[in-house]
């Protein structure tokens, strides 16, 4: 008999088969120090696209489920936003401001290769338009590279534009109007989506408040537009409107949703729920209007597709500003059958792939 250490391997099949993976690829390189999972959830619609998120996961368990949440989720993003691809994404282990380097990209490169365009790797959180371009030297199974090399360059403009559109739809339904002006919101997170959903959103003469664990971050984007920097451990104390969740996934918890001071739920992170069944029932009690995550933040994939068929800017953006006609069905789906604004998102999305199965 083989001594088994741990049961952590064991595990993974246990977990796919809950959550519907087809296949979950482990890549260990010793020269370059890379340690990253690529997750293709479904490809039922087409080949998995999802960005690569690099990391310092606290071990491989934590690493392993992000990649598995965050696949998941883009199997649905993609169904509902109209567009034949399926759900994948790849967690690269380890600090990006420190271990990464142009070989390990490369390296990373030759990992998604071999998958043979079954995996379309983009850019996520710790990654850049440099990055892609170094996994692109590798393989042509990559979107989001530098428009001066063709591409579409960086999703995350046209991501918050997206968001954008699902906090208006989303204020239409709750205030009967979609004006933002005057609206106390708060964003946590102003990193790359987080600075241009500040600059749409302070365009309109909202109240904003912005809150981030990065200090330096936190003082450039208050300085660039008028906003007011609240302590991150103190966000939830904040009375607002709208609260936008930009930074990581999982803050829509427990703890969190009793705090809440807000009427709306619009932000870009992905997997805002911690449990996506329980949580969203919780918002639902406390009547706050949830815009649906995957479905709002589907603009940087929008963008990315347009670059797979032929970068068209202007038309990614129309695509785009459609979030605000699916939220606002959604949402008046969700308050008609009685169901979480999630459920009636994930109904749609789940709806498109069972067709096309058939
Ligand atoms: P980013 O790394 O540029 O910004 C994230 C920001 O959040 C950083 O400034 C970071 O310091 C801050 N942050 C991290 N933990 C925090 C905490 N606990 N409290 C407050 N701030 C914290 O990433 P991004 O590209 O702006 O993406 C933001 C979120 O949106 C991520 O969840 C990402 O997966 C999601 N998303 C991004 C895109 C895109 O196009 N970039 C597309 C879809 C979804």
């Amino acid at each position: 008999m083989i001594e088994v250490k741990d049961n952590f391997s064991a595990k993974v099949l246990t977990r796919m088969k809950g959550s519907g993976h087809e296949q979950v690829v482990f890549c260990n390189d010793k020269d370059t120090g890379l340690r990253a999972i690529i997750a293709i959830h479904d490809t039922t619609l087409g080949p998995a696209l999802g960005g690569a998120r690099m990391w310092n996961y606290i071990n491989e368990q934590e690493a392993l489920e992000d990649v598995l949440r965050l696949s998941r989720g883009m199997t649905f993003k993609a169904s509902i936003s109209g567009l034949d691809l399926g759900g994948g994404k790849a967690v690269i282990i380890g600090d990006a401001d420190i271990d990464k380097t142009k070989e390990m990209m490369m390296k990373f490169g030759d990992f998604v290769d071999s998958l043979g365009g079954k995996y379309i790797t983009a850019e996520d959180v710790g990654m850049t338009l440099e990055d892609m371009r170094n996994v692109g030297l590798r393989t042509k199974h990559v979107t989001g590279t530098p428009e001066s090399l063709g591409g579409s360059g960086d999703p995350s403009p046209v991501t918050a534009y997206g968001v954008y559109m699902g906090m208006k739809a989303a204020a239409k339904f709750r205030w009967g109007s979609d004006n933002l002006r005057g609206r106390k919101i708060l964003i946590q997170g102003v990193g790359k989506v987080g600075e241009d959903l500040v600059k749409h959103v302070s365009k309109e003469s909202a109240e904003v408040y912005i809150t981030d664990i990065n200090e330096k971050r936190l003082h450039e984007v208050s300085s660039k537009y008028h906003s007011k920097i609240v302590n991150h451990d103190r966000m939830f104390e904040v009375d607002c409107d709208i609260y936008a969740p930009c930074a990581l996934g999982g803050t829509l918890n427990n703890d969190s949703i009793k705090m809440l001071k807000c009427e709306v739920i619009a932000g870009a992170a992905n997997n805002q729920l911690y449990d996506e069944d329980l949580h969203s029932l919780q918002i639902k009690k406390r009547g706050i209007i949830y815009a649906p995550d995957f479905l709002i933040n589907a603009g940087g994939l929008i963008n990315v597709y347009s670059e797979i068929k032929g970068y068209d800017k202007t038309e990614s953006l129309q695509k785009t500003s459609k979030i605000y006609d699916t939220t606002l069905e959604i949402l008046l789906t969700s308050e008609n059958k009685n169901i979480t604004t999630h459920q009636a998102a994930l109904i749609i999305a789940e709806r498109r792939i069972s067709e096309s199965k058939k």
